[in-house]
């Protein structure tokens, strides 16, 4: 019963899927032109992921360069015609929830196209499919997420009515939230992996092996409550401490942000255009998706220098090593 349910729900996704992937490029396992016809899909979304990595730059370039001002906000404001309250509510929820439907289903979309099986990482295995309570979960979410948006409103410093940051204070803005992103967010996520906390708050984000996008949001209220405590601390405290008032804008594209680094690093995708310095710096989707494959170590976000420091990352580097020479003679 539960084959024929999964077998029908797999053939489902498939079909969604090989026809999104099919206008975009060549979908199967039976095209034999990727490499001929896959330049353009490529580029497009070699743009669309760019666009997302390079956002913190282009912002910080608008706001030095003048192409951001703080009257065009106060007119977008009044535009808008709504209360500071309901926009930082729904703009915060907003912004991270569509970015993460839209850059999901493009992440699945993208693997299936002849063109990117090659970037695949578990080429050998389907990606996991999603269950019912992550379908669930992800309307949950959106009524909670609304709720904690509201919260924090009240919680932190007033973002509307101050001045637009310079190129440079955003970029020191964002390092800093940036930082104790990665700081909390490490040893949260090795706390997790005690065996007691495990087995209580982690151990569903752990049931996917193979994971899609959307599988960055398969966790439990626990952890759904450490990004609100981390947003609250961030936000109230150590940013506006160190570095100034933060503006609504640049909360709102540090939520885009993050959740995107989510999606990439849960996609399933190794993309080798980056060189190797930045994948020193820069985990990725690989040491992901190692994690949940082998659940051994590699417990930061994104940027490697926690694991490096505290050696949580021997075992992978091997791995690593073994995956590029063997990927090497095939890209
Ligand atoms: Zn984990
Ligand atoms: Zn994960």
């Amino acid at each position: 019963m539960t084959m024929n349910m999964d077998t029908r729900s797999d053939l489902k996704k498939l079909s969604y899927v090989q026809l999104l992937a099919s206008i975009m490029g060549k979908a199967g396992d039976h095209v034999d032109t990727a490499r001929s016809s896959g330049l353009p899909l490529l580029l497009l979304f070699g743009a669309f992921h760019g666009s997302f990595m390079f956002l913190p730059a282009t912002f910080a370039w608008a706001l030095q360069f003048g192409l951001l001002t703080d009257k065009d906000f106060i007119e977008w404001k009044s535009w808008s015609g709504t209360s500071d309250v309901w926009l930082f509510t729904f703009g915060t929820v907003g912004t991270i929830y569509a970015t993460l439907l839209v850059s999901s289903t493009i992440f699945l979309v993208i693997r299936s196209a002849t063109p990117f099986r090659k970037y695949v990482i578990q080429q050998h295995t389907e990606s996991d499919t999603l269950s019912w309570e992550l379908k669930a979960g992800l309307l949950v979410k959106l009524f909670t997420g609304t709720l904690k948006s509201f919260v924090l409103y009240h919680l932190l410093p007033d973002m509307f009515n101050i001045k637009l940051p310079s190129g440079s204070r955003f970029l020191l803005q964002f390092a800093i939230a940036w930082f104790s992103f990665e700081t909390l967010f490490y040893w949260w996520h090795r706390m997790e992996h005690l065996p007691w906390f495990y087995a209580r708050i982690h151990k569903y984000h752990h049931q996917v092996t193979n994971p899609t996008g959307l599988h960055v949001v398969q966790q439990t209220v626990w952890s759904d409550l450490f990004l609100f405590v981390f947003r609250f601390l961030t936000f109230k405290f150590i940013v506006p401490l160190t570095a100034g008032p933060v503006h609504v804008l640049v909360f709102w594209l540090w939520g885009v942000v993050m959740i995107y680094d989510g999606v990439q690093t849960h996609g399933g995708l190794y993309l080798p255009w980056l060189p190797q310095a930045t994948r020193k710096l820069f985990g990725g989707a690989l040491r992901h998706e190692y994690h949940h494959a082998h659940n051994k170590g590699v417990y930061g976000w994104n940027l490697t220098f926690w694991d490096a420091v505290m050696g949580t990352d021997k075992d992978y580097r091997e791995f690593e090593s073994h995956f590029f020479s063997k990927r090497a003679a095939k890209l």
